[in-house]
This record gives structure tokens, sequence and C-alpha cells, in this order.
């Protein structure tokens, strides 16, 4: 297996381009680049925050992590001191030994360290999907956050291994939902709306619980026992428009602005779209706000996507007046009100590939995928709308001396990190992913 990403050779009098983060970061902490970086503390190894609460430096690194948050047990000296090239040949070396029995995957927001080892390199259904066709394999390494290691043992078979080379890489968004919260939410809204789980005289149920794939099994199961659905970013729409033919209104999580942008762009006005804050009493909502509701917005965020800002839109358009922006439907309405098209990493990616002519672009999503996309297309001008250097905080656990151990006990005859879903969590999990799956336009 190759990995996917194909480098279009740069004409040969252009510098390369360094798609690596981390080598930026480095150079600023050094101060051979005069650019900015959101912490400093980026250009440690993730080992010195494993021990500690909190999902480490990065864009995250203010948002509350959840008690009992999973935590990563010590790396191993050896991969802590390391060179950047000594864990690039372990980890060739293990993955050679392994062979067709490990599959490697490694999402778009992953470091170009950890990238350039995994077989697939895509959004969490993309790689999912990766899982669902090495049924030969053993063992899947997913470089990405632990809901999405959960999805990919969703959809594995039973006897196949997830591992997440760090535990500590969740995700601030998806832990924005708890099950015990979504919970006491569903009671609530059941002392307003009556029976949830009951159709009206029309056969539309109250409400259809509708979870965003960034969110922990545990909801997925929940959405699943209720008559609900999961969405990506690629077709929320689709999946709203299946959610509103069987039910009256719609509870969104854990995203407030995929939820928000998708409703609004499908005409829903912003006053029937209420906040559900699960911090305050009745959600900080009241009964009659809720029953006129057409969508009930779940009070999370993803803080990558939250960066971005119309102040910077007008900056990139005053400095390039030809520049395309193109963000993620992660980012705040206003952000995407104000760029020029919206959509989920695939359709960035698509979107630039299909330009023909050299064009400048300004993107609103994670640095990695950014830089990476500016060294794979040199022929355009690619850059981050947010000027300062801040990757997702818990992608960025996974360094690739994580990658070399889990891959060197694998060899070893260990499977370390395994990521399991219980089966009365997975069953119903796999009814909300299906009914994705058969949703049409
Ligand atoms: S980019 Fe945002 S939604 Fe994606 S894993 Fe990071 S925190 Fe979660």
């Amino acid at each position: 297996m190759t990995s996917p990403l194909t480098l279009i050779p740069r004409p040969d009098d252009a510098r390369p381009l360094d798609p690596s983060v981390d080598h930026g970061i480095q150079a600023i902490v050094t101060g051979a680049s005069t650019a900015e970086t959101c912490t400093t503390d980026l250009a440690a190894g993730p080992w010195d925050f494993d021990v500690r609460p909190g999902y480490g430096p990065g864009s995250s690194m203010g948002d509350v992590i959840p008690t009992g948050a999973p935590r990563q047990g010590e790396l191993p000296a050896p991969y802590r001191v390391a060179t950047e090239a000594d864990l690039h040949d372990r980890i060739r070396r293990a993955k050679e030994a392994l062979g067709d029995r490990v599959v490697v995957l490694g999402h778009f927001y992953q470091r170009e360290e950890v990238v350039v080892h995994a077989d697939y390199v895509g959004d969490s259904f993309q790689l999912a999907g990766a899982a669902q066709a090495h049924p030969e394999a053993e063992t899947i390494v997913f470089c990405g956050v632990h809901f999405m290691a959960e999805t990919a043992d969703l959809l594995s078979r039973p006897e196949q291994a997830v591992v997440l080379p760090n535990l500590a890489a969740g995700c601030s968004m998806a832990d924005m939902a708890s099950i015990d919260d979504v919970e006491d939410c569903w009671e609530q809204l059941a002392e307003v709306y009556g029976d949830l789980d009951t159709p009206d005289a029309d056969g539309l149920l109250p409400v259809i619980p509708v979870t965003y794939m960034n969110s922990s099994a545990a909801i997925k199961g929940f959405v699943g026992r209720h008559g609900g659905i999961v969405c990506t970013s690629s077709n929320a729409r689709t999946v709203l428009e299946w959610a509103f033919a069987r039910g009256r209104r719609v509870l969104f999580f854990p995203d407030q602005h995929l939820g928000r942008n998708t409703a609004k762009a499908m005409g829903v006005p912003l006053d029937r779209m209420p906040m559900w804050n699960p911090r305050r009493p009745w959600g900080g909502t009241d009964e009659q706000t809720l029953a006129d509701a057409q969508v009930v917005l779940w009070h999370g965020f993803c803080s990558v996507h939250r960066r971005f800002t119309v102040g910077q839109i007008d900056k990139a358009r005053s400095e390039h007046p030809d520049v395309r922006v193109i963000v993620h439907p992660e980012c705040p309405m206003e952000v995407v009100d104000a760029a020029d098209e919206s959509g989920s990493t695939d359709y960035i990616r698509k979107a630039i590939a299909a330009a023909t002519t050299p064009t400048t672009f300004a993107i609103g999503t994670e640095i990695n995928l950014v830089q990476r996309l500016a060294a794979e297309y040199p022929q355009h001008r690619i850059f981050c709308l947010d000027p300062v250097v801040c990757p997702c905080s818990t992608m960025y656990r996974i360094h690739p001396g994580y990658l070399a151990w889990v891959l060197e006990e694998l060899v070893a005859g260990r499977t370390p990190n395994r990521i399991t879903v219980s089966a009365d969590v997975s069953a119903p999990a796999r009814v909300a992913l299906d009914r994705m799956l058969a949703a049409r336009p």
C-alpha cells in the first residue's frame, strides 16, 4: 500500500515547500522564523503533557477537559529522545515487518511526520471506510482522535484491533456533548414536547436527534436508539432533510456552527434555532422558544475553526484582491457568510484540485492540511486565513514517537492503546451510521 498523497513536482527553480507545521514551530521557537504561534509549548514533546489533565498546547488548550478523559501512560524514553530521522526509520522498518497485518490511517489534520507513514489520508469517515476495506488487517492504527478510532472500531470486523497511538488525543468538540448531558437534555425536552419516541398523527416524531460524526460512540448510540442519525460536514444538508421528513424539529449536537450554517442555508430562520447550553437551567432557553424551535443547537464548537474571523477574510481580500476564500462549516456563521465558499475538508481539497489556472486560496481550516495542500499544489498560492500557527491540540498529541512505539509493540506481539466500543453501544450506533449511509439527497 502506498500513501495516496501524490505531490505534484515543483518547477526546477522553485524552493521546495516544507509542509511540516512542526518544523515551522521549531523555527519560531529558535528565532529562525518571525511567524507567530499561539504557544511555544507546541515545540515540546507531547509526553511533557501526557500526565497532566488538559488538551495540551494548541487550539483547544483553553477548553475544559472532562474529568476522567483518557490519559496516556509514559512513553518509553527511547522514543522521547530519538531524532526525527531515527523515528522515521523505526516506523518504516516496523511497518515493513508487519506488512499487511497493519493499516495506518492518517487524518487530514495530522502532523506531516506522521502522515507520511499513512496508508490512507482522509477525513474521519473516509478513514473508517479505509479500515472497512481491509478486513485482512489484524490492526488498524488510527492517527487521529478518539472518536475516529471508535468509529473505525464500529465499522471494522470484531477481531480487528483499532489502536490510537496516544490515548490523550481526544477531541474537545466531541467532549462538549457528554452522554449524561445529552440524556438530561432529552428528559427536559420531553417535558416540553411530550413522549419523544411516539410519532404524532402525521407520523412525525417531536424531535429527531442528529449528531455530527465528531461525537463519542455513546452519543451515536443514543441517536440510534431514538430514531436519529449521524452526519458529516459533507452530508449535513441531506441528513437534515432526512430528519425533517421524520420529525417536527431537530436536536443537533455537538457543533452549533455546522448545525446553524447548514440549517440557515436551508432557510431555517435564526430565531427558530435556539441554543441548548448544558451548563444552564433549561439549556439557557425557555419553553416557548423550544416549542417554536425548528433546530435546537447544542452549545459545542471546534476551537480550531473558532479562531477564524471576518477580519482575517477582510485582510486577505485587501492584500489579494483576487483571493478565493474557502472555509470549513465548523467556522462561525459570520465567517461562512463572508467567505466565497464553505465546505468539508474533502470539498476544500477537491476545489483546489479542480482549479485549472493559478489561483490564490485563503483557507479556513486546520493548518496541517493547509500547509500540505500548499506543498501539493505549488502552482497556486495557498495560505491559512489564521496567521497564527495553532494546530488542533489533540491531533498534535500524536507525535511520530508514539507511532513508532505502537508499531514496535505490535511487532513484538503486544497491542497497546486498543480502542473498543461496547456491544450495547455499538449496535444502536451502527443503526445511526447506517441511516446516514442510506440517506439520499
Ligand atoms: S479540529 Fe476541532 S473537531 Fe477536529 S479533532 Fe480537532 S478539536 Fe476536534
